[in-house]
């Protein structure tokens, strides 16, 4: 069986050019060409000899992710892609062009296992991890669209799933993504998001210099519970705690406190004191979002005037602090609207 070259790590597709005593200028040719050309075959690599691309031929395949949709808003500039994958199951990724920037929202899983209740992709459930090519994956497609000269400056890992619920492809995923090799995206432009597996937010702070962001959500362990019930394993402080370590090991980073705003669930000004007594603990900044609703969605997005205030409370205690009113909410692409049936293609639109 044919195995995805895009799952290799770069070290381990040196060691094979190497156990097949391929020139050592091989590997390095070769990851050119899938990441910094994101070329779709080893036909396409003219400057290896044609035995050696044979060679990878017969190992190897360049995983394509099949673009299922594409959805663009008509509201701000950005665009769903609904991709499927091999074995039939679709994800979804979100490209976001900003004034100076053009982020990629990324997923990691298909589904997600933590259940947060005011999220739809939670409604999926877990169905399986991405492999480290699936999340390469969805940059290379989305990449290979864009006109030439334009790239991706930034990712989120902010789509489906859990990212750290998927530590081992998340990370060597990443390194290629860092990997002036690969795809060469600063580590300051890569951002993973999590709701807060403490144990997980440790070993990352060891293992990875790219931003964290905190999927925070409410002030008391009580009210986080109620929204995110795998806080009960990982309890506000012990996640507090965790988040310090990370600045501490990556002590040029401050995580992102990330505070989806429901209505009368978390939006009061005692809320925000709380907030304010949390963030003053660890370096942050606070990004504020407000609720995106979808169809039967269980909760409202509170008033511009109550989120004003929110904010003004914060910033007024020198927070550095963001109301994200999130992209794409016309098309289903905003935060926590990503789901797609298992078993059900969408219709095609491009
Ligand atoms: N599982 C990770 C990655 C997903 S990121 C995490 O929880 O961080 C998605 C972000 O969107 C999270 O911050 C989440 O709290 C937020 N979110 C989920 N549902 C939302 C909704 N309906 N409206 C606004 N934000 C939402």
């Amino acid at each position: 069986m044919r195995q995805n070259i895009l799952d290799l790590t770069l070290d381990r597709l040196s060691s094979w050019c190497s156990e097949r005593e391929l020139k050592r200028y091989v590997p390095p040719q070769v990851y050119q060409w899938l990441y910094s050309k994101k070329v779709v075959s080893f036909e396409e690599m003219t400057n290896i000899a044609v035995e050696t691309r044979a060679l990878f031929a017969e190992y190897f395949y360049i995983g394509r992710l099949e673009v299922g949709a594409r959805h663009h808003s008509q509201v701000d500039q950005s665009r769903k892609y609904l991709f499927r994958l091999q074995d039939g199951r679709s994800i979804e990724s979100v490209l976001m062009p900003q004034k100076n920037r053009l982020t990629l929202c990324v997923s990691s899983q298909v589904g997600c296992a933590m259940g947060c209740k005011f999220c739809k992709t939670a409604e999926m459930k877990l169905v399986r991890n991405l492999t480290q090519g699936e999340i390469l994956g969805q940059i290379l497609e989305v990449w290979r669209e864009l006109s030439p000269g334009t790239r991706i400056s930034n990712i989120v890992l902010m789509g489906m799933g859990e990212p750290l619920h998927n530590y081992d492809n998340l990370l060597s995923s990443i390194r290629i993504m860092t990997d002036d090799r690969g795809l060469g995206i600063s580590q300051r432009k890569i951002t993973v998001s999590t709701v807060g597996l403490a144990p997980e937010i440790e070993r990352f702070a060891n293992d990875s210099g790219v931003k964290l962001a905190l999927s925070l959500n409410a002030t008391t362990e009580e009210g986080r519970q109620n929204l995110m019930p795998i806080t009960k394993k990982y309890s506000l402080e012990r996640v507090i705690e965790a988040c310090k370590k990370y600045t501490e090991l990556q002590p040029k980073r401050r995580v992102t406190l990330e505070y989806v705003m429901m209505a009368g669930i978390n939006d009061s000004l005692e809320d925000a004191k709380r907030l304010a007594r949390i963030g003053s603990h660890i370096p942050c900044k606070i990004n504020l979002i407000p609720y995106n609703e979808y169809p039967a969605s269980p909760f409202q997005r509170p008033s511009e005037e109550k989120v004003g205030l929110f904010f003004h409370y914060l910033a007024d205690r020198h927070f550095q602090v963001n109301i994200r009113y999130s992209k794409g909410l016309d098309v289903m692409g905003a935060c926590g609207q990503l789901c797609v049936n298992p078993g059900i293609p969408s219709p095609v639109t491009t």
